[in-house]
């Protein structure tokens, strides 16, 4: 169910039964020559259909626009938009939907970085909730939850290339781009590997792509292979399927 495709009255009626509304994070930015600048957008659409098949919620519009500071550099690719107006933006997108009925918010996090704004906003969300009655739980907003786009195990699984990380461009966005565009992926035009680890320090940094990864891709997506695309796809989605369905028998208030 995708709000933008309901009508008025029909989002109206679902929210008597279900307070979840599904946020798919993407981006715009490059992916190399092989991939669209919407990768992670497709992505994190296909993600949110799929937990949308096992788990009662609505679907928002897929958010295209982010933060991509560190790919402004590449010719083409980038519509990075400021920190600051993406979690006054994300504020306002889930202020709206539990005025409408969906207090639970899971925003499904593909695009790299965006997990720390939408941890920034969960603390603002509960920072101006917590002037209730003392001893009292607080009543935020909204109740947001978010997961991040992470490979695990069981993509691992049907991945060839030794890296196992989302990895920028590398073998599973591009399977997982596969699962859902096939017809914007152009495997010719994959003429080398990138790099396998384009961090020079284990601490958190903002690397130079354009430096240090400068294909816009990292590792070895000639690993893809449509036969393998789908399976890595549900084994991603599937972490996601596992979190919506506790987010949605969880009892708002109420913890263990
Ligand atoms: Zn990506």
């Amino acid at each position: 169910m995708k709000w933008h495709e309901m009508t008025g009255p029909e989002v109206h009626e679902l929210a008597k039964t279900t307070d979840l509304a599904v946020l798919p994070i993407g981006s715009l930015e490059t992916h190399g020559p092989h991939l669209p600048n919407g990768s992670d957008s497709f992505i994190a659409e296909r993600v949110c259909e799929l937990i949308a098949e096992e788990v009662p919620c609505i679907v928002l519009p897929t958010l295209y626009y982010n933060i991509c500071a560190q790919m402004k550099s590449f010719p083409g690719g980038a519509i990075s938009i400021p920190p600051q107006v993406m979690i006054q933006l994300y504020d306002a997108i889930f202020s709206e939907c539990a005025r409408l009925g969906f207090r639970k918010i899971f925003a499904a996090v593909c695009h790299g970085g965006s997990e720390t704004p939408v941890e920034f906003l969960a603390n603002m969300v509960h920072e101006r909730a917590t002037s209730e009655v003392p001893g009292k739980p607080a009543k935020p907003d909204y109740y947001l939850f978010s997961k991040t786009l992470s490979p695990g195990v069981a993509a691992a699984k049907y991945a060839k290339d030794p890296v196992l990380e989302v990895g920028h461009g590398g073998e599973i966005e591009t399977a997982l781009n596969m699962a859902c565009r096939p017809d914007l992926v152009h495997m010719d035009r994959v003429t080398e590997d990138g790099p396998t680890n384009p961090r020079a320090v284990s601490a958190n940094y903002h690397i130079e792509w354009i430096n240090q990864v400068p294909l816009a891709y990292v590792g070895n997506p000639h690993y893809a292979s449509l036969d393998t695309a789908d399976k890595i796809m549900e084994a991603v989605a599937a972490d996601f399927i596992q979190a919506a369905k506790e987010i949605a028998a969880y009892e708002i208030g109420v913890d263990v």
